[in-house]
């Protein structure tokens, strides 16, 4: 109900002409989630000029940082330089709800059954202060997490340019990546903006962004959390579900929704209901949070392909310009070892088969509007559903 009343909400601005249809809109989204609440580090400064480098990166998410990490440990001394529009942890990585699971949106294809323990590995080998938890459930605080990966890289010498927004990647030996006042020349470039891809000009027929929503609650007291699940998975429809953690301070966090905005947007205004909606979802679950409101809400975009499941491409044969991403709603684990697959792409090693299959192109607007949130209607009111792997 609540992710059909989001859909349908902005269906209904494009169908009667309002701002959704119309507006070229190049805002994105604030990030307002519960973890930067918590502060962020001074931004690095932009990068201004030119500058040459072995490997670029776009994109200081999860699948970004740990390209640039896992490019290093394979290739110490490569000269890696990653910029970021925003910084570090602005996109899905730090609006998600850090919770960790091996695989897939769809299933456990090869090579994503020890996502979790990669995740493990990195926060132990360089120190993340992050709030691993491995029991009773597996998850983090996904912004710090981004920032550790950060300076984990760093440390292995990779360069970071925050507020540093590429505009356009032209294909060449050596590509070049131009923003307003930069342009990055590299042998190899990695595009790690999920969501944001499409509007980059990359994989524009793969990729989708889609805004879902999160929310934390006001401090719980421990007799009444611990009448919470330390999973939540409700179900909302065959497809759709609210899915929640036990979040710091004696917090609950949930999440629910999905909406695809006209054009690849990636400003989402959600509107007034989507928050209540929300709310009553978690109420009807677990009616004794009623006196606990939501402290915290905010949404994100991730990145979608038509079947649900991540890719790896090149923008073209020669191979230079490579991305991955597209993870769902299950990216934190799945992105760390997307870093880990390209990084060794750059190296000649060819990841799992399936990550590279063709998917089913889109269409151009208006028909993607109509189609992807039609898709999602039909999921919410339990008309459709995608085979899971297993
Ligand atoms: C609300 C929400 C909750 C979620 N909860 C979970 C969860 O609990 N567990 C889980 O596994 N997954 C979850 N996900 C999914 C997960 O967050 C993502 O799949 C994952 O973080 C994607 O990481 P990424 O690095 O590929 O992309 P992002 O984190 O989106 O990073 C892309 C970065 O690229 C930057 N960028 C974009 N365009 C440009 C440009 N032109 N130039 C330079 N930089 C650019 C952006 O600013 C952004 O920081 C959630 C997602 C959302 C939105």
């Amino acid at each position: 109900m609540f992710l059909r009343t989001a859909a349908v909400g902005g269906a209904a601005v494009a169908w009667f002409g309002g701002a959704h249809v119309r507006l070229k809109d190049d805002r994105w989204t604030p990030n307002q989630s519960f973890w930067v609440a918590g502060g962020r580090p001074a931004p690095s400064p932009p990068l201004r000029g030119e500058r040459r480098a072995d490997l670029a990166i776009i994109g200081g998410g999860v699948t970004g940082l740990s390209a640039a990490l896992h490019a290093l440990q394979r290739s110490p001394g490569l000269g890696v330089t990653l910029i970021e529009a925003k910084d570090v942890g602005f996109g899905a990585t730090g609006r998600s709800g850090g919770v960790l699971g091996d695989g897939t949106e769809m299933g456990t294809p090869p090579g994503t059954e020890d996502n979790v323990a990669l995740v493990e590995d990195l926060v132990g080998r360089h120190g993340i202060d992050c709030g691993l938890e491995r029991e009773p459930a597996a998850q983090l605080d996904p912004y710090r997490y981004a920032v550790g990966l950060r300076r984990a890289a760093e440390r292995l010498g990779a360069s970071v340019f925050e507020g540093t927004r590429a505009i356009s990647i032209e294909d060449g030996d050596p590509v070049v990546v131009r923003g307003g006042d930069f342009t990055l020349s590299a042998a190899r470039v990695v595009v790690a903006t999920n969501g944001y891809t499409p509007r980059l000009g990359v994989a524009a027929d793969r990729i989708f962004p889609v805004h879902t929503c999160a929310a934390v609650t006001a401090k719980v007291p421990p007799e009444i959390l611990r009448r919470v699940p330390d999973e939540i998975h409700v179900m909302t429809s065959g497809e759709m579900y609210m899915w929640g953690r036990k979040a710091p301070g004696g917090r609950v966090l949930v999440g629910a929704g999905a909406s695809y905005c006209y054009d690849n947007g990636l400003f989402y205004r959600g509107g007034p209901a989507l928050f209540p909606i929300l709310r009553r979802k978690l109420l009807a679950a677990y009616p004794f949070l009623a006196p606990y409101p939501f402290e915290h809400a905010w949404s994100g975009p991730m990145g979608c392909t038509a079947d649900q499941e991540p890719i790896i491409g090149s923008v073209s044969g020669a191979g230079r310009i490579l991305y991955g991403g597209a993870y769902s709603g299950h990216g934190i684990a799945m992105g760390t070892k997307m870093g880990l697959f390209l990084a060794g792409l750059l190296h000649g090693d060819s990841p799992p088969a399936w990550l590279l299959r063709p998917t089913l192109p889109l269409p151009g607007e208006p028909l993607r509007y109509v189609g992807v949130n039609s898709i999602i209607n039909l999921m919410n009111l339990g008309l459709y559903t995608m085979a899971k792997r297993d």
